[in-house]
């Protein structure tokens, strides 16, 4: 098995694209089908959505791409037009610092642009089974050169009735080409389109780490990112939490949050990579025991915690990985107890929320965020329990003798219960229930009336976002008429509504714009991303190409467009 990205001797290009993308190492799947694949390999591979299987038939793809030539040498059929541009922008983002020509083609879209495309020369085709079929019998896709065919999601195609479709596909391509089959499951006929098509293929197979998240209750709730821990403290007010565990994309968020919760009267301690081997042994001690109930830790912090039975696991930043949600839920509802996992996530997380719910076969419900009218319903409920079973209790006697003390002495009996239930209520005050804004509509996105209205809350971050607008002199008379000039000579500064917030990285925004735009990375410059906006530097060169692309740019899941400021 490959461990190493090095270890595959991929272009240098390529080596590029992953390094941008922040992929550090091959996943499971792409270590067993990559080597496969460049050895020319027929291969079947059983793996999900999520594994990174995408990446795993792309990347040989690309390697083994001829520059020079503008036929077809790749074709990959998918089932749905979703996953269809799912794949180009993936080969696309993989490809961003090698010039090749991706096409997507799908039904229910006008011919002509297309066959422009494939009049002027296209080397990977990614497509749905009736537009590819369409095309090819239009004689309009040449397929002699295809070099690799790849099947993705047979499964579905299967189930969705495109077996004859794919059938005829395969036989307009030659017959020595490299075919590889992709399926989430391999039920008999699947295996038999793969005997029937497949040379001899190898098999490779990432089933999901075989853990039990059924007795564990999932939720979402789609927040803003600054309100996550107001939504926390609203949840830790409705929940029945005997123990709870929260984990944190960054160790520095843990010790921000183990603070704000404990200013805000929601006690709980981190469990950080930082404590010395004892100090964590005795926090972990403390919370096994209960004397601590909820402690934040990241995932690296978190390992090595064997603790039964946590009532409630809490995703205040979503994982990077499936398989790290997985192992996260898996620490609740152990010993026969049903657990619940709570997940904050921001509306552009839909996407990998929908992954989880595919990879593991389980719904994660959307749940409501409690309303401050809930909460306090709820804090009654709670204070009248307490006085019910006290009075059952009835063991008061200090308590009462002084009651009889102040109503011999006039007191009156109910001005007197209020007096004292008015004291007992106190320390609710130590935990005011927070504000928490709308969420942005994101339909519409006016990504300027989004921004002011998010401007309020955020308001300390803001004054960053000023700097760039000093840095674009007006002096400069170009500026007004072909945008924003960037510090740098021959680029241009173009500005879009994504920022921080919506978990935009470096990487993120070269390869959708790059890859989108079809212009090499490095026409790229300086990317500067704020709270809610984000800056790119463009090369004068290719700034026609990319405006052009609006329309079309999309990244983790939101559409944007570039402006010139
Ligand atoms: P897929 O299973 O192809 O839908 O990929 C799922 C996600 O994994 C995508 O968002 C990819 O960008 C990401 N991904 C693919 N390969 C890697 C890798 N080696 N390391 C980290 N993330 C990856």
């Amino acid at each position: 098995m490959t461990e190493q990205f090095e270890d595959l001797n991929l272009r240098p290009e390529l080596a590029q694209a992953i390094a941008t993308l922040g992929y550090t190492q091959p996943t499971p799947i792409q270590s067993g089908i990559i080597p496969l694949m460049l050895a020319g390999h027929d291969v079947t591979g059983q793996a999900q959505t999520g594994t990174g299987k995408t990446a795993a038939f792309a990347l040989p793809i690309l390697e083994r791409i001829d520059p020079n030539q503008y036929l077809p040498q790749a074709l990959i059929v998918a089932p749905t037009r979703e996953l269809a541009l799912q794949v180009t922008e993936m080969i696309q983002a993989l490809g961003q610092f090698m010039d090749v020509r991706v096409l997507t083609v799908y039904g229910g879209t006008p011919y002509n642009q297309q066959l422009n495309q494939l009049r002027r020369g296209v080397q990977v085709v990614v497509g749905t089974p009736g537009r590819i079929l369409d095309l090819i019998k239009r004689a309009r896709l040449d397929l002699t050169e295809v070099r690799t065919v790849v099947l993705d999601e047979a499964d579905e195609m299967l189930s969705m009735g495109f077996v004859e479709d794919v059938e005829a596909i395969l036989a307009a391509t030659p017959v020595e080409r490299q075919t590889t089959l992709f399926s989430a499951t391999l039920p008999s006929r699947i295996r038999e389109l793969a005997r029937r098509y497949l040379r001899d293929p190898k098999l490779v197979s990432v089933t999901p780490e075989q853990v039990t998240v059924s007795s564990t209750e999932q939720r979402v709730y789609y927040v803003n990112e600054f309100d996550k821990l107001a939504v926390l403290t609203r949840l830790f007010e409705m929940e029945e939490i005997s123990s709870g565990l929260i984990f944190t994309r960054t160790r520095v968020r843990t010790g921000e949050l183990v603070n704000e919760l404990n200013l805000r009267g929601y006690p709980s301690e981190a469990l950080s990579g930082d404590l010395s081997q004892e100090a964590r042994e005795h926090t972990m001690a403390r919370f096994r025991a209960g004397q601590v109930r909820v402690l934040v830790a990241t995932d690296v912090a978190a390992r090595g915690l064997d603790v039964e039975g946590i009532s409630h696991v809490f995703n205040f930043d979503l994982p990077e990985e499936i398989e790290t949600y997985i192992h996260r839920i898996g620490r609740t509802g152990r010993a026969g107890r049903a657990g619940v996992a709570i997940s904050l996530a921001r509306p552009s997380e839909r996407r990998q929320i929908r992954q989880i719910e595919q990879f593991t076969r389980q719904a994660i419900v959307e749940g409501t965020v409690p309303t401050a009218e809930e909460i306090q319903a709820k804090r009654l409920d709670g204070l009248l329990d307490k006085i019910e079973m006290w009075l059952k209790r009835g063991r008061s006697k200090e308590e009462r003798a002084l009651v009889e003390t102040l109503v011999a002495s006039g007191a009156d009996p109910i001005e007197l219960a209020a007096a004292a239930l008015k004291i007992a209520r106190a320390e609710e005050k130590q935990r005011p229930i927070p504000e928490i804004s709308p969420l942005p509509e994101k339909a519409v996105r006016p990504e300027r009336r989004a921004r002011s209205e998010r401007t309020d809350r955020a308001s300390s971050a803001e004054p960053r976002d000023r700097k760039p607008k000093a840095a674009a002199s007006p002096a400069k008379p170009r500026a007004s008429i072909r945008g924003k000039q960037s510090d740098e000579e021959g680029m241009i500064r173009l500005e879009m509504g994504l920022g921080k917030v919506d978990g935009l990285r470096p990487s993120d925004v070269v390869a959708s714009i790059a890859g989108i735009a079809g212009i090499p990375g490095n026409a790229l410059g300086r990317i500067y991303i704020q709270n809610h906006r984000t800056t790119v530097d463009v090369s004068e060169e290719f700034l026609e190409k990319v405006v052009s692309a609006n329309g079309k740019f999309k990244v983790r899941g939101q559409s944007f467009t570039l402006t010139r400021g």
